[in-house]
């Protein structure tokens, strides 16, 4: 049993020595919304930074039922065995343990949770989208200094945390049924854009031909969408993760891109953006947060919405007599 990490020291040397209880607990951290929490999450971050980065990270996602956790069950598998260090996370602000939960039962993913190289983390049970987000991105950050170098982010696509994991990950996976009708099994064109590969999962017994036509229908759909900024064509490609098949050809075709990005630059350039979209983000939610919490204003605060309703004032103008409190 490892003594409880209490300071910084003992936190950091833990993360980057590999040791999964100081991971498991600064990530903990992370996802805490208390301010004392906060406090040493940040400084540990700040201090492990220079040590993260250095991975690939992968975003799964597809709607509940494509079969993701099978997927990252033999898909994890099969980057371990390539001598990868791997970590699974999730992003899913709708989570309850109960239902519907994405890696919630780790038990769906019986081989890989006892992989020495595999460390999996369920998503934190609650919080706002950008609340989880932020928790994941400095997960991260934690996995990558601790040493892990393939990292997996997975997401229900059911709505907006898709773009969330797009802006965290070098390559968004999306996993698609065949059959399961046009209606794109409400997965919206614009996640269909986002993704750099699509894989049409179940392709065993009876339903081959039907993934087969899937995936030539899929290709057929993304030839449609304009070149993507990498210069990378998106692939479709099937797989079964019961038979394991079809497995090995994603790993490739990911690793493909990972080649071709690095090679051409443009793997450095969108980890930059990504970095500069966090920041721009965080800039304003704090704006936002010490706006509503400054005493001045929300005691103006209370005397405007009276005069809101009254009619006697504009909102643009009681927003400008808000803000120049504001300082
Ligand atoms: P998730 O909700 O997207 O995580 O999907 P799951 O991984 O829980 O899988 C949903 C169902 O599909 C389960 O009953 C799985 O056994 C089944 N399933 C997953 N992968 C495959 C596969 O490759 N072939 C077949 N035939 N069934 C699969």
């Amino acid at each position: 049993m490892t003594k409880k990490p209490v300071d910084i020291k003992s936190y950091t040397e833990g993360i980057l020595s590999g040791n999964i209880s100081v991971v498991s607990r600064a990530i903990t951290l992370v996802e805490s919304t208390r301010e004392e929490h906060a406090e040493l999450a940040q400084q540990i971050i700040d201090t492990i930074i220079p040590h993260s980065g250095r991975s690939f990270r992968l975003g799964i996602t597809g709607v509940p039922g494509v079969g993701k956790s099978t997927f990252i069950e033999s898909y994890g598998l099969h980057v371990a065995a390539q001598g990868h260090k791997l970590a699974v996370l999730a992003v899913d602000p709708s989570s309850q343990k109960s239902k519907g939960s994405i890696l919630g039962d780790k038990t769906r993913m019986e081989k890989l949770s006892v992989h020495p190289d595999v460390f999996i983390r369920p998503s934190p049970n609650a919080g706002s989208l950008g609340g989880v987000a932020r928790a994941t991105r400095e997960s991260i950050i934690i996995c990558e200094a601790a040493g892990y170098d393939y990292i997996i982010v997975e997401t229900v696509g059911v709505g907006q945390s898709e773009t969330t994991v797009h802006q965290l990950t070098d390559f968004f996976l999306l996993l698609m049924l065949a059959g399961a009708g046009d209606e794109l099994q409400g997965i919206k064109r614009g996640i269909m854009e986002m993704a750099d590969g699509m894989a049409i999962t179940k392709s065993d017994g009876s339903n081959i031909s039907k993934a087969k036509s899937a995936r030539a229908e899929y290709a057929r759909a993304l030839h449609l969408f304009p070149p993507t900024e990498s210069g990378w064509i998106p692939e479709v490609l099937t797989c079964s993760s019961l038979a394991n098949t079809g497995i090995g050809d994603i790993y490739n075709m990911v690793d493909k891109y990972r080649r071709h990005v690095q090679a051409s630059g443009y793997f450095n350039r969108k980890r930059h953006d990504q970095n500069s979209q966090w920041l721009h983000q965080t800039i304003d939610e704090m704006l936002k947060h010490r706006f509503y919490n400054n005493e001045a204003v929300k005691a103006k605060m209370q005397q405007v919405e009276q005069q809101l309703s009254g009619n006697t004032i504009s909102p643009y103008k009681a927003a400008l007599q808000l803000l120049s409190l504001f300082r």
